[in-house]
């Protein structure tokens, strides 16, 4: 690269063009597809400052608390998520919602939320382990902690405001969900 007097950065032309928002993010899309292919798109663009040019629209959201945007803690009592554990509960689903079975594709693989039943923080406490855990689409992940649904003694998934079941849970053989913690969100769904 030396002796092709090659040197980093934009030229002062092109470095105007991607100030512009649409050119910008065209730019890092035209990049990603053509040369980053099979790269983890939202953890390079992370990495680079551009987090937001991970999906379209924007900063991706929240994964109940532990995606991967970084956040700083307030006390030393905030509660820690462990990612391998997500990871775990992602991959034993392969992605698919324990309600409804959708897995959720994105360009290169399939994105899925891993739903604590009892919560960490106050005024739960509810611990960090894969008995607390659910692999949930997007939409049961919000109508699960908003409780719109809940799960029952038998495992049947029913909505809240009519008590009517829509869904049986799908339960992995590795995954021993406790059904203390149901109990638990029953109660705060006003089912106890
Ligand atoms: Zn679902």
């Amino acid at each position: 690269m030396t002796e092709a007097g090659a040197s980093a950065g934009f030229s002062r032309n092109a470095a105007k063009v991607l100030r512009r928002p649409l050119a910008r993010a065209e730019a890092i899309g035209l990049i990603c597809s053509t040369y980053l292919g099979e790269v983890d798109r939202e953890d390079l663009l992370g990495r680079v400052g551009l987090a937001g040019y991970a999906s379209a629209s924007g900063d991706l959201p929240d994964e109940g608390g532990e995606g991967r945007v970084p956040r700083c803690s307030r006390t030393s009592s905030q509660p820690v998520r462990d990612p391998q554990l997500v990871d775990r509960i992602k991959v034993m689903y392969g992605h698919a919602c324990q309600v409804c079975g959708a897995r959720v594709e994105t360009q290169h693989s399939h994105y899925s939320e891993a739903a604590h039943i009892r919560g960490l923080g106050g005024p739960y406490h509810g611990p960090d382990r894969l008995s607390n855990l659910l692999c949930l689409c997007p939409n049961h992940h919000v109508e699960f902690d908003r409780l719109a649904i809940y799960i029952d003694e038998d495992w049947a998934v029913r909505r809240n405001s009519t008590g009517d079941i829509e869904y049986q849970l799908k339960r992995h053989t590795d995954h021993a969900v406790d059904q203390q913690y149901l109990k638990y969100h029953r109660g705060l769904c006003g089912r106890g």
